[in-house]
């Protein structure tokens, strides 16, 4: 039995900013249609808004070729390079792209939210159906991203446009995925609270579970105004599931591009969808998540480690390995005191950690951040 779907994509390119010689910025936009008209969530996956963290364009690059066999029931939204000033920003050998180089801002901690947008749908929408409620709110996100980008006189910066655009996308969506990789890090899913029960779905050992805070990323612009929507309509005495998720997903380490681990990771984003009901199981194709044991931690508890000392840091703990009280997380090198001092100290901490990622280089200052860790961790 052979049923292959051919799913067509469609490319288009967004616009998103001018650079001072007008070489238009742009980023590609991939979309595939719904076979036929269902409930199912729709979705939108980006890759690549912090520059060195590069894997997220091959786990889409196998996405698109997965996905063209795939039956789908929701449309599909993805976009590689989503930042394309912070992939070319590179300092010798190294890519920077965490910060815009002129103001200084984390590139994704400059999406918007506006509380003020779920007062008033509690207050208007109240008598209306679950359905008429959502289509409405999502109405309103989107009239207020258009507001920013189109009718701010004073105007926005160079990320602002880049981020408003990108979550222009995002917001059409019922489920967001921002792809991302620490500096030299194990594989881990940013989680909202709410949503635990999906983390299970994806291939994924770590979760961190996030509160109703939004900071300024595009997984908190995008989660935020529906959870407090939800609450806000619960204070009032209705219970209502918008399903809307979203997630960022830390794929490991930056600076490198890995095809066949790519492919692992998209089948595991494949696994979430298949479980959202996004995409046809289909027997030769059933995309089912790994038995694994899966660690959670809330945020309040992802703690970071700062160098005591600066040195040459020979990292020692293993990613996703409870680490012991007292075990070393990292031992450090000090030449400079060899023969008459302590060329070689041990680090290690007063109680039980799960080492999550670590510096990307081997120097650090006193006070670098050298290790995060989930200091209280549970199973999912
Ligand atoms: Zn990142």
């Amino acid at each position: 039995m052979n049923n292959q779907t051919q799913n067509k994509v469609i490319k288009d390119v967004m616009h998103v900013g001018e650079m001072a010689s007008g070489a238009q910025l742009t980023v590609p936009v991939y979309k595939f249609t719904a076979q036929g008209a269902t409930d199912a969530p729709s979705v939108y996956i980006q890759a690549n808004m912090h520059g060195a963290e590069v894997q997220g364009n091959a786990v889409i690059y196998q996405l698109l070729e997965l996905i063209g066999n795939i039956e789908l029931f929701a449309d599909v939204t993805l976009v590689p390079y989503a930042n394309p000033v912070g992939c070319n920003h590179k300092n010798g050998e190294y890519t920077l792209g965490r910060f815009d180089p002129i103001t200084g801002v984390n590139w994704n901690r400059m999406y918007h939210n506006n509380p003020k947008l779920v007062d008033v749908a509690v207050e208007q929408y109240i008598e209306e159906s679950d359905r008429e409620i959502e289509q409405a709110f999502k109405q309103s996100l989107l009239d207020d991203i258009n507001e920013q980008l189109d009718h701010n006189i004073f105007g926005l910066t160079t990320g602002q446009r880049i981020a408003y655009q990108l979550q222009k996308l995002a917001h059409q969506a019922d489920l967001v995925l921002d792809l991302h990789t620490g500096p030299i890090s194990s594989k881990h899913l940013y989680c909202p609270e709410y949503a635990k029960e999906s983390a299970k779905h994806f291939n994924i050992e770590h979760t961190l579970l996030i509160p109703n805070e939004f900071d300024g990323a595009l997984d908190e612009s995008t989660f935020c105004p529906w959870w407090s929507l939800s609450e806000a309509f619960k204070a009032k005495g209705r219970c209502i599931n918008f399903n809307k998720e979203s997630f960022t997903v830390e794929l490991g380490s930056q600076e490198q591009i890995d095809l066949d681990i790519a492919l692992t990771d998209a089948k595991s984003i494949l696994c979430y969808l298949q479980y959202k009901g996004v995409v046809k199981p289909n027997g030769q194709q059933d995309f089912v998540p790994d038995e694994m044991i899966r660690y959670a931690c809330y945020l309040k508890d992802y703690k970071a480690f700062y160098s005591p000392m600066g040195g040459m840091v020979d990292y020692l703990a293993e990613f996703g390995k409870p680490l012991k009280a007292g075990e070393p997380l990292a031992r450090i090198l000090r030449m400079d005191n060899y023969g008459d001092g302590d060329a070689l100290h041990y680090i290690s901490l007063d109680h039980e950690v799960l080492p999550i990622l670590h510096f990307a280089s081997a120097s650090v200052n006193q006070g670098t951040e050298l290790y995060k860790v989930f200091s209280e961790f549970f199973t999912l």
